[in-house]
């Protein structure tokens, strides 16, 4: 589970600038929002081994002072709703504005550590200038340059300090399902659907961290635990908020699950917003079950689900090995099939093959497409063993780890899945020398 950190302030001081610095390379979710505010962003990043999330709150606004001063509340209202940390960012250039002393004003009031930086301080003279800033009376400040990332080391090394020690421990061994998906797909109704009255809670489990809660079910003779989380304290009316915090929501729930039911609605296909939770659950190594739902809606002709089960996999590409069920929550209609798919999933997920298994079906495999030789050189694979971790790792031992490539990865794992069934778990494979 890893914590989240806001950047806020108002707009042009720099916050995207720092934001895609700390992303660096990695893929930014995107949250599109239509009219006055900008896109905002999430990404994942870690500091001195520490991972954590980053949010720009975004915000900027074309037009009056009052639309501006509403807008810097919202996010700064996000901020302290859905972060652990926050970045209050201001620029050197234009000294404190009418705008920073607002949000200093909303932000001395936040029971969450507030990182005041100064951005644009790209020099030694600058840096003198940036004294004013004390006037905001938030303490000491982290004069930094966004653009050539100086001062930014010393930033993270104390923001990730003082991000709470969420360890995810584990309260029992039972299956934690994670329903996921956009406003409306209709993940209630699949709730709803699935364990109906109260009558099927075994018992409530507060989750190791605040923000996740567990709830034991047991339904149909299977007994797991569905992720629930706390995120949207603040119901907020405006619509693409709504969207936001059902993001960050996802978010939570995503890192702290086994396994993401991903709810889509079949009515409106598999969009971008799908494809970003899609996205988000892969790279979390989490076990997956894509949930077509309200398949009552949708004219059937003879290969309508075929059709839209390879859209899907195009867009999911390369990882396809994932299950596709059609389900209707009004009707129940493979309610059931869902959870026993979500169930086999999570075998799948903690499967633990015997090294002598893994050399004996492998090996031979290898031996008849062996990795291709590179500048007249011969990689020789000796044993395979399976890495004790939590998500399935495969060390494949050789000679020239270095030398084995993308493409022969992929044969190796498209084998693996062949041989032994991870049918909606990602997994990872490691070139080791030996
Ligand atoms: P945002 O609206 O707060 O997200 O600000 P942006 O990141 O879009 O930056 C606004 C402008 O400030 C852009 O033209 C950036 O190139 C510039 N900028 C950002 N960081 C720095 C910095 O450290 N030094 C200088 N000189 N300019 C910067
Ligand atoms: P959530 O925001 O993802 O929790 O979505 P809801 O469960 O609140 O459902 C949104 C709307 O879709 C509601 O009006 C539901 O009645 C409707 N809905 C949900 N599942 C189905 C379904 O399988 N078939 C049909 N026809 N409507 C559904």
């Amino acid at each position: 589970m890893s914590s989240i950190v806001a950047i806020v302030g108002r707009p042009n001081v720099g916050k995207s600038t720092l934001f895609n610095r700390l992303i660096q390379r990695r893929e930014a979710i995107v949250d599109a929002v239509s009219g006055v505010t900008r896109d905002r962003h999430y990404g994942r990043t870690d500091w001195n081994g520490k991972e954590f999330s980053v949010i720009d709150t975004g915000g900027y606004v074309k037009g009056s002072d009052d639309v501006f001063e509403a807008e810097i509340d919202k996010q700064v209202e996000l901020a302290i709703d859905e972060a652990d940390a926050i970045i209050f960012m201001v620029e050197v250039e234009s000294g404190v504005t009418g705008m920073d002393e607002e949000v200093a004003n909303l932000l001395r009031k936040v029971d969450k550590p507030v990182f005041l930086v100064i951005n644009k301080v790209d020099n030694n003279d600058r840096l003198a200038q940036a004294v004013e800033f004390y006037s905001l009376g938030l303490g000491e400040y982290y004069p930094i340059s966004s653009i050539n990332g100086s001062g930014t080391g010393d930033l993270l090394d104390d923001v990730v300090k003082a991000l709470p020690e969420k360890e995810d421990v584990r309260v029992d061994d039972l299956p934690r399902f994670a329903v996921v998906g956009r406003p409306n797909a209709g993940k209630s109704s699949f709730i709803n659907a699935l364990i109906g009255e109260e009558r099927y809670i075994v018992t409530d489990i507060a989750g190791t961290t605040r923000d996740a809660i567990d709830t034991r079910y047991n339904r149909f003779g299977f007994e797991f635990n569905l992720v629930d989380t706390a995120g949207i304290r603040r119901k907020s009316k405006v619509k693409e908020d709504l969207e936001f915090y059902s993001v960050m929501r996802s978010v939570r729930a995503i890192e702290h699950c086994d396994v993401c039911l991903l709810v889509l609605d079949a009515t409106r296909g598999f969009d971008g917003q799908d494809q970003n939770i899609f996205w988000l659950a892969e790279r979390n190594r989490k076990g997956i079950v894509i949930l077509v739902n309200k398949w009552d809606l949708v004219e059937k002709e003879t290969n309508s689900a075929k059709e839209f089960e390879k859209e899907i996999r195009e867009k999911i590409a390369p990882f396809t090995d994932v299950p596709i069920i059609f389900i209707s929550a009004l009707t129940k209609q493979r309610v059931y099939k869902a959870i026993e798919t979500a169930v086999e999933v999570y075998q799948n997920k903690s499967k633990n093959i015997k090294t002598s298994v893994l050399n004996e079906v492998l090996l031979p495999i290898i031996e008849n497409n062996p990795p291709p030789a590179l500048k007249g050189k011969y990689v020789k694979i000796k044993y395979i063993t399976q890495l004790p971790t939590p998500q399935p790792q495969f060390a494949f031992f050789c000679n020239l780890p270095q030398y084995v490539k993308e493409p022969y990865k992929r044969f190796l794992e498209n084998k693996l899945r062949e041989q032994f069934d991870f049918h909606g778990v990602p997994i990872s494979i490691y070139m080791r020398k030996k």
